[in-house]
């Protein structure tokens, strides 16, 4: 029996909001295996009922979940609000989505016989949830792994139990039996045993390059086990030549700073053209100056929040310093604003000047920014990063947007938009250290089910041609 507890706690009070007993792996894998031959036995109609009656379910919770989700992460309201949404979003997408990619077809073959390609579902899938969206990401494997026919084994964070098991009982309301959708609250200790367990199929992981690079190790010797990562970033966002001046700041500032740096797509390096720079600082320097950081329901209502706990915030806080002792200017002091919480101000330090940047994720609101003179150097500079998840030119022509889309080595390039909120309507990943080439969103029909390609015919028919005496 596992004795050990999980407790949560909110950033922004300290409060506890959940605390209960760690997960006991053997049990929940078995009782999956048990369920997943009569859950792949449905017809998908009815799987895709389910999840439709799951989305309305978490319709019913939007406020609670939000609610819950805004405590256990300090986000923002209005955020953990858009977060909720996302989740019954994904539903309709991940329906449109295995249709139209893991569809069955039949292709003309010899002798009038078909050649069918169809899906099939891997088994028992353990999706491993990140904290800072505990709702949306791990939702975006489970929606599409149970519409392919898998059960699923869904370990939330240990930093966002609560939102977790909120999120796992609307499937469960919704009809999605608790052997099918189980909820398995743990830490890094039950995650690595799931792992490990020959009862699982696969595992569909989003979080830390560290963690990611841990179980793709662990299952080296498993080719048998599917593994998808989804993991950080070291994004770049170039401003090139633009009029637009305040847009590009708010561009900028809400890449860097939304939910406090603490997404997987936030900028963390400005890349700025060496006659804009000047301009550019300014009004992104005037922008974060107005940011409101606050506690979750605050009003006015806040940009940003905490960051996850003090753990987090010491962190940073290091690394500004190690950024500042090593070549580093302050633009804007990270600040820690209140004692013994982790609020955390915007910060901006030039980085141009250091000689080796540390290559690593930080995961809060530090933006780094380097100056450059031409627009290859910056393109190399975008690049100069073992990541590639996100990376955005502002400004430029046409022709300068195309060869920064054909250089730019990341699973998202855009043009004069954010780095932040990928549309999970498209594929959401990375290259590098930011994902192992089985991006998520629209394309997580992909890994959820595998493809059998299947020679028919009625009765066999059959003559052997040649070399025969
Ligand atoms: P994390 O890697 O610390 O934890 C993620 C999950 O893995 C948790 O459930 C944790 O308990 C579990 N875990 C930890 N160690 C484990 C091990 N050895 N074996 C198995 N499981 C283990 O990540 P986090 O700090 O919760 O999340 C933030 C990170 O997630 C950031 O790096 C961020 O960039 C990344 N992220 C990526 C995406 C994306 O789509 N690419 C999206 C959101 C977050």
């Amino acid at each position: 029996m596992n004795t050990a507890e999980i407790i949560s706690c909110e950033p922004a009070t300290g409060a506890e909001i959940w605390r209960g007993k760690a997960c006991d792996v053997d049990d929940i894998v078995a009782r999956a295996r048990r369920a997943w031959p009569a859950w792949a036995a449905q017809p998908l109609s009815t799987r895709m009922e389910l999840v439709r009656r799951f989305a309305n379910e978490v319709r019913k919770e939007s406020e609670k979940l939000a609610t819950t989700i805004a405590r256990e992460t300090g986000k923002p309201m209005w955020e953990a609000r858009a977060e909720v949404e996302q989740v019954v979003n994904k539903v309709e997408i991940s329906i449109r989505a295995y249709a139209e990619r893991t569809s069955q077809r039949k292709l003309d073959s010899a002798l009038q016989g078909t050649m069918a390609v169809r899906h099939k579902p891997h088994g028992v899938l353990l999706v491993l949830g990140p904290y800072n969206y505990p709702a949306h990401l791990p939702n975006s494997h489970i929606v599409p792994a149970l519409i392919a026919g898998n059960v699923v084994i869904f370990k939330p964070s240990e930093k966002a139990p609560a939102s977790g098991e909120l999120l796992a009982r609307c499937f469960n309301r919704a009809g999605i039996s608790a052997a099918v959708m189980q909820f398995a609250p743990g830490g890094p200790a039950e995650g690595q045993a799931f792992v490990a367990h020959d009862g699982i199929d696969g595992v569909l992981f989003t979080g830390s390059a560290n963690t990611g690079i841990t179980i793709n190790r662990k299952l080296a010797t498993r080719p048998d086990k599917l593994v998808a990562l989804e993991m950080g970033g070291n994004n770049a966002m170039v401003v090139w030549d633009t009029p637009k001046l305040t847009d590009a700041a708010a561009l900028i500032v809400q890449s860097a700073f939304a939910t406090s740096g603490q997404r997987c797509t936030a900028t963390r390096r400005l890349i700025l053209k060496s006659t804009m720079y000047d301009a550019v600082i300014a009004e992104v320097k005037a922008l974060a100056d107005r940011i409101i950081v606050g506690a979750p329901f605050d009003e006015p209502a806040p940009f940003m929040g905490p960051v996850i706990d003090n753990a987090a915030a010491d962190g940073l806080t290091e690394s500004f310093l190690y950024l500042l002792s090593h070549g580093g200017r302050a633009i804007k002091h990270l600040v820690r604003l209140r004692q013994s919480l982790p609020f955390l101000s915007p910060a901006i330090i030039d980085t141009t000047a250091m000689k080796d940047r540390p290559d690593v994720e930080l995961f809060g609101p530090i933006l780094q920014v380097i100056r450059v003179e031409d627009f290859d150097e910056a393109i190399a500079e975008a690049n100069n990063t073992r990541f590639g998840l996100a990376a955005s030119l502002i400004g430029g022509t046409p022709q300068e947007y195309n060869k920064f889309w054909a250089n730019a080595r990341a699973g998202i390039v855009n043009w004069n938009r954010a780095t932040v909120n990928p549309s999970h309507a498209a594929p959401v990943g990375g290259i590098g250290l930011s994902g192992n080439h089985r991006p998520t969103g629209y394309y997580a029909a992909d890994y959820c089910a595998y493809p059998v390609a299947s020679g028919e015919m009625e009765q066999p028919r059959a003559v052997i041609g040649v070399g025969l005496k």
